[in-house]
């Protein structure tokens, strides 16, 4: 029995709420919290009549501390989910210390405004130290482990899918299937078509910022930076066929640079297809990605949050899209003494998943990892005081949640690596 506080009611919030209902042993009662209340009114009024999970909403403006805290005291949470935006990481975590209450979420901070002069000095640092200049990184979040830890409260970061189970699958592999991890491929593949010339799967400020910057990959312990879409393989995924993917920058290279000793290389593959890609560099091209604010006739516009305003909303694409994911992770290694290779994967239906929770595959498979991780903090099943990534917690437990609800897994000894 316990009490969640849920804040965001996109596409992923929506997912993540349909499944903690699934599960009201657990989750008896939840409060949706989000910027636009009639949304999670919406929301709520649909899934009342299903569950015995008791809901509730508020409106909040997680940007603001002060208002998450109010909204904290009043319902007293025993876990807050964050799923609105990352630019509410640290604002949210706050809260949350204040109020002494556990925190997850599903994707590293980044900042909303890049010109911020403060940010930007420290992001710079950060590129010449490190090596990679992607917007987003752990170390904003990972500052808070120490006071996580004083106040004795979890904060679990980064737990949808890419991040969050592909770590699951790195944990698991280190844990069952090898002695020594030498290299990780993770792949991301969507297989599925939603009949637009151009639109994104989630959130498009963030989807697009994380496409457009330049690639990166780990080797040999150091950050190796490429021009965006630089690197370009075919893969036959199962279930799904062959794909044209682009090595990317992404999240969990970072972590699992730090927790998987030993590994040599770890790179990201997304696949994109050619009506995505060159709308996008259209778009770039004429400063439509842009944050920086512009003014329009007189009124203060940003350039991407105007393009999202055009765009599809990613929570109204169910309906049309068909086909499927499949997000795993390839390695290789030594066990007891021999070479290994081991591929381990999701495939998911989008039309299956929009049958059972109204939306598509990719907002299905972080939603669901979402409430997976929830449960393993609220059942104990994880518990330990600090900041951490979901490869420092036991595979298993959270695995076995995620073949129950909804992403089984599938194993492959011997897969065909990517070159
Ligand atoms: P959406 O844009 O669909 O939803 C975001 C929600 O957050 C909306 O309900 C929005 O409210 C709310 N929100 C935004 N700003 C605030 C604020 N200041 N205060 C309160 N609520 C706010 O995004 P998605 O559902 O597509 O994505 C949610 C998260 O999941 C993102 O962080 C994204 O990066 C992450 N993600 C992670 C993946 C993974 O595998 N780890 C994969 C895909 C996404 P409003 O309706 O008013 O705009």
């Amino acid at each position: 029995m316990s009490r969640v506080l849920i804040i965001g009611c996109g596409g992923v919030a929506s997912v993540a709420i349909h499944k903690c209902c699934q599960v009201s042993e657990v989750f008896s009662e939840i409060c949706i919290a989000s910027r636009t209340k009639e949304k999670c009114d919406k929301l709520a009024a649909e899934l009342a009549p299903k569950t015995k999970t008791v809901i509730t909403t508020a409106q909040v403006d997680a940007d603001k501390t002060e208002e998450v805290i109010a909204l904290i005291k009043e319902y007293q949470p025993d876990l807050v989910m964050n799923i609105a935006l990352p630019y509410q990481d640290l604002t949210i975590m706050d809260a949350c210390l204040a109020c002494r209450v556990n925190y997850m979420d599903t994707a590293n901070y980044e900042p909303e405004n890049t010109d911020d002069p403060e940010w930007r000095k420290i992001y710079e640092e950060r590129c010449e130290r490190e090596g990679f200049s992607a917007y987003f990184d752990y170390s904003w979040q990972w500052a808070y482990k120490e006071k996580f830890e004083k106040a004795g409260l979890t904060a679990l970061l980064g737990c949808g899918f890419d991040p969050g189970v592909t770590q699951a699958y790195c944990a698991y592999a280190l844990k069952h299937e090898f002695d020594e991890i030498e290299t990780i491929d993770i792949l991301d593949c969507n297989g599925g078509d939603h009949g637009y010339p151009f639109a994104t799967n989630f959130n498009p400020e963030i989807n697009l910022r994380e496409v457009s910057a330049p690639g990166s990959y780990i080797e040999n312990g150091k950050w190796v930076e490429i021009p965006a879409m630089s690197i370009k393989r075919e893969y036959d995924f199962d279930m799904v066929g062959e794909k044209d993917m682009y090595l990317l920058h992404h999240e969990e290279l970072e972590s699992l640079a730090k927790n998987i000793p030993g590994v040599k290389r770890i790179r990201f593959f997304m696949t994109l297809g050619q009506s995505y890609l060159t709308h996008m560099k259209c778009l770039e091209n004429v400063g439509m990605l842009s944050t920086t604010p512009v003014m329009h006739e007189g009124v203060e516009i940003v350039p991407i949050q105007f393009l999202k305003t055009l765009l599809p909303d990613p929570a109204s694409l169910g309906a049309r899209t068909v086909g499927k994911t499949n997000i795993g992770c390839i390695f290789t290694g030594k066990k007891e003494g021999k070479d290994k290779t081991f591929y381990i994967y999701n495939v998911c239906d989008h039309q299956e998943c929009y049958k059972e929770v109204g939306s598509q595959a990719i907002s299905y498979t972080t939603g669901v990892p979402a409430m997976c991780g929830a449960l393993m903090l609220l059942t104990g099943k994880w518990n330990k005081a600090g900041v951490y990534t979901v490869e420092e917690f036991d595979p298993d437990p959270f695995l076995d949640a995620l073949d129950k609800y909804g992403l089984p897994r599938s194993i492959c000894e011997n897969p065909v690596l990517v070159e």
